[in-house]
């Protein structure tokens, strides 16, 4: 009965939303995450609330470059997916607005932590662990060793065979320095950086990307949240997946509502099918391995195990920080690879 109460509540929310929608214009969505789930989640809100909505795949970093370019003239609502610490750089900035999402109560801890982090203006929607994996059939055919550490990963055999993202432009990448500054401190960190480099084939724009040319045999190693690369080796690539001995760092994935936005009653509707066990299964249902916020939805069945990753704390209060980040990138462009 009560099951049945909050569902009604929630379909009258949705309702509403979507009467709210009708009479605006349709919901403009930044989406951070594999195309596949943008295009799921994209026909599943339309089909919920029957708001219309343009979704469109950007990184992480484009999509706050995008947000504070428009600062004066927002044409984005919503920003869902990406890492959670770029979120919170925007929340700095004023770029966002607050809302308080129906499922919030329901949240993990760590989920309803980052809520508060961010001042109420950005909610944590899924986390996964950053690791690389390997290309088995391409690492047998060069006759390698098998990475297993961030330190192997800067030995000479490896040299021309590793992508990486870009920090400035990929939320994976960024999410790599900060959890690299955090293992070893910063200037170890960045004479790794340096080391690595050396190594680097391709710097992406797109985080995702590294992994994917690993899976096609294009590249040995690529960078990129486990969770990225667990979904290719379900598809059938040849993929061996490491997190690295020393430990790693994590992202939480964020959804948040763009400060200025024309269509808010649209974008808290958006927000609240985000949150919800029904929202979340949606990535499930793209073939996607991220761990869900809300206590109540199911984990995918492939999900890394994420308690039993070696995993650093994770300082998001600090590499939220839009001077942190700003420095952090401006020490990756003069010290390591200038960004074209
Ligand atoms: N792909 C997946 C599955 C993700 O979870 C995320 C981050 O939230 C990204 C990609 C990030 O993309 P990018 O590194 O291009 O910003």
């Amino acid at each position: 009965m009560r099951i049945f109460t909050a569902f009604a509540a929630g379909m009258a929310f949705w309702l509403c939303g979507a009467s709210q929608g009708m009479s605006e214009a349709r919901l403009n969505v930044l989406c951070g995450v594999d195309e596949a789930w943008c295009m799921t989640m994209e026909k599943a809100f339309e089909a919920r609330a029957g708001i219309d909505i343009s979704m469109v795949r950007k990184s992480t970093g484009d999509i706050l470059d995008q947000i504070r370019a428009e600062k004066s003239h927002p044409t984005v609502d919503v920003w869902w997916g990406g890492t959670g610490d770029a979120h919170l750089q925007a929340a700095s900035e004023d770029l966002l607005d607050r809302y308080q999402p129906d499922h919030e109560h329901d949240m993990l801890p760590w989920a309803q932590n980052f809520f508060a982090m961010s001042g109420s203006r950005s909610a944590a929607i899924y986390a996964g662990a950053l690791g690389f994996a390997y290309n088995s059939d391409l690492l047998s055919a060069l006759k390698l060793p098998a990475p297993t550490c961030w330190q192997d990963l800067t030995k000479e055999v490896y040299r021309g065979h590793i992508q990486s993202g870009n920090p400035n432009s990929s939320g994976t990448a960024f999410t790599m320095l900060a959890t690299l500054v955090q293992l070893l401190g910063e200037e170890e960190a960045f004479r790794y950086m340096a080391a690595l480099n050396r190594n680097i084939v391709e710097y992406t724009r797109s985080g995702s990307a590294p992994v994917k040319a690993a899976a096609r045999g294009e590249v040995l190693i690529g960078i990129s949240f486990m969770h990225d690369a667990v979904t290719l080796k379900e598809a059938g690539a040849p993929l061996v997946i490491v997190a690295p001995c020393e430990g790693t760092g994590y992202e939480i994935g964020a959804v948040s509502i763009v400060k200025g936005s024309r269509n808010a009653g649209a974008a808290q509707a958006f927000v609240d099918f985000a949150l919800s066990p029904e929202g979340q299964a949606t990535g499930a249902a793209a073939g996607q391995n991220q761990v869900p916020s809300n206590a109540k939805a199911a984990l995918p069945p492939a999900a890394p195990d994420i308690t039993m990753i070696k995993m650093v704390d994770y300082d998001f209060a600090t590499f939220g920080l839009s001077d942190e980040r700003s420095r952090l990138l401006t020490r990756f462009d003069t010290e390591i690879s200038p960004t074209q």
